[in-house]
């Protein structure tokens, strides 16, 4: 076994340890010399660019198309809508100066003083700002309507407490932004994105997700309504994954933003915005994977197949080669991703657990044996097991494999999520049962005041008020008040 593998923490152990560990192991990401910033490694990069090739699709088939915005937002920009400052104004970088100079002093190269900017510039938080000072010049009459923009983008939020691809202050994402002629086209648009993370999550990531709609407390800094999905790590946190807020006419008044309607009468455009980051990567190490290594869903795993040869000298790898490379090219033209593992450099023992540290989903190794028998062997990352199989009609095996394999391990983070998910009635109880971890259904009386108490008191959050699920109402399990319906409650990353 390769040592890195023997080093990799337990998660019995510790839970975020082994996390940490299994992002540089696998090759992920690093840290970078900047604090709180991130190097995403080629491996790391390739599973993100796998689901920016999803989503891209995705949100294209909605009518969305991708635009740039710059990446400095005036200062007096941001300050416009109220909310939105507020909620920004302490995780905000700055640029000052626009220039640097040697120090007459001796003090090496400085800012220079008389290169001062006018007016400072944020780096972007989020985009709302600069694009609705954009929108302004684009929207003036009903015909220009909607406009379905997104843009794929780094943002800055200068977070104190930062772990990789979970929480930055760099990141990656896509934030769409939309206007619309109706607050119902708007609310509309703002739920179909939502179902659409929802569905990104299930089908490709095969992780399962709440959806629902965030308290007051929770929303977005300038929003009517942030809807989100909450998935549950292994060690039963939550973590939110995307949301999508409906904006409605805040950010268009804010800019000014308004258009001619079908009455001939000028009304202010309505808003939503919706973005999924790089986090998602953390939820997917978080979901699935397992103490030898990374666990990758079939549809997004960069290699899905690998097949390494096992051989004792030249004339057997020719001999292996030559069974394998029809194979190889059967299954890239099935459209799965397929490396033949031929270097010479490492041993089939290190290969095998270099694999299984990076999560391919199914590994066959094909030595001189399985030639003279047409067999080779299986090995599934998700159960481990391994197994001989028929050489011929392989291509098609495999493809039926990693379908099983990504519905195998979406049912499991289902049990996962259901055999950590309670109903709770007293907040006696909640207490008790809010230190096993997981998800506790519970009624909620509606007000901020309540809930800030409970994460006082509990450090569980309310994830959301979910769109589905049991809507009988009840009594608030700390005030007795009326509750509407129960709500979902974790202690979240
Ligand atoms: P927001 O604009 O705050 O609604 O965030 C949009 C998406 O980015 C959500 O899915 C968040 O979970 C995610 N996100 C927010 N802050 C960070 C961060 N510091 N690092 C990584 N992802 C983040």
């Amino acid at each position: 076994m390769a040592k890195e593998l023997k080093d990799l923490t337990k998660r019995s152990e510790n839970y975020s340890q082994w996390y940490n560990e299994l992002v540089v192991k696998a090759d992920l990401a690093e840290q970078s010399a900047v604090r709180g910033c991130m190097v995403i490694k080629p491996y790391g990069y390739a599973i993100w660019e796998k689901m920016q090739h999803e989503l891209d699709r995705m949100f294209k088939e909605t009518g969305v198309q991708n635009a740039y915005f710059p990446l400095l937002i005036p200062k007096s920009f941001l300050c416009r809508e109220a909310e939105h400052v507020e909620g920004f104004a302490k995780e905000c970088a700055v640029v000052t100066h626009y220039r640097l100079k040697n120090d007459p002093n001796g003090n090496g190269v400085v800012v220079d003083p008389d290169a001062r900017l006018e007016e400072e510039l944020i780096v972007r938080p989020t985009s709302e700002t600069i694009i609705w000072g954009t929108y302004k010049n684009w929207i003036h009459s009903y015909r220009d309507l909607p406009v379905l923009c997104n843009q794929w983008a780094n943002v800055m939020r200068w977070e104190m407490r930062t772990r990789m691809f979970l929480r930055t202050a760099e990141f990656l994402w896509q934030e769409g932004h939309c206007a619309h002629a109706t607050a119902e086209e708007s609310e509309n648009r703002t739920v179909q994105m939502i179902n659409i993370y929802a569905k990104f999550a299930r089908d490709y990531m095969a992780m399962p997700v709440i959806i629902g709609v965030k308290t007051a407390n929770e929303r977005f800094a300038g929003a009517l309504n942030t809807y989100t999905i909450e998935a549950m790590m292994q060690d039963g946190k939550a973590l939110q994954a995307g949301t999508s807020h409906n904006l409605g006419q805040n950010f268009a008044k804010a800019f000014d933003v308004t258009f001619v309607n079908k009455d001939n009468k000028p009304e202010y455009v309505w808003a939503n915005s919706w973005g999924v980051s790089t986090r998602l990567m953390g939820a997917l190490i978080m979901t699935h994977s397992d103490d030898n290594g990374l666990v990758l869903p079939p549809h997004l795993a960069p290699i899905q197949v690998v097949i390494v040869p096992i051989y004792k000298n030249s004339d057997q790898l020719a001999e292996i080669s030559a069974k394998v490379d029809p194979i190889v090219n059967e299954l890239r033209a099935m459209g799965i991703s397929v490396k033949y593992d031929d270097s010479e450099n490492k041993r089939p023992g290190f290969k095998f657990a270099d694999y299984e540290l990076k999560g391919v989903p199914v590994r066959l190794a094909i030595g001189a044996r399985d030639i003279e028998n047409g067999t080779v062997e299986v090995m599934r990352r998700d159960t481990l097991e391994k197994h001989v199989a028929p050489l011929e009609g392989i291509a098609d095996y495999i493809k039926g494999l990693l379908e099983e394999i990504q519905a195998n391990i979406y049912q499991k983070a289902i049990n996962h999520r259901e055999s950590m998910t309670r109903t709770v009635d007293s907040y006696e109880e909640f207490k008790e049962e809010i230190e096993k971890g997981g998800f506790i259904l519970a009624h909620w009386d509606g007000t901020t005041e309540t809930e800030e108490r409970i994460k006082e008191e509990t450090k569980a959050t309310i994830r959301c008020i979910p769109l589905d699920g049991d809507q009988t109402p009840g009594v608030c399990m700390v005030t007795g008040k009326p509750s509407a319906r129960r709500v979902l409650f974790a202690r979240n990353y």
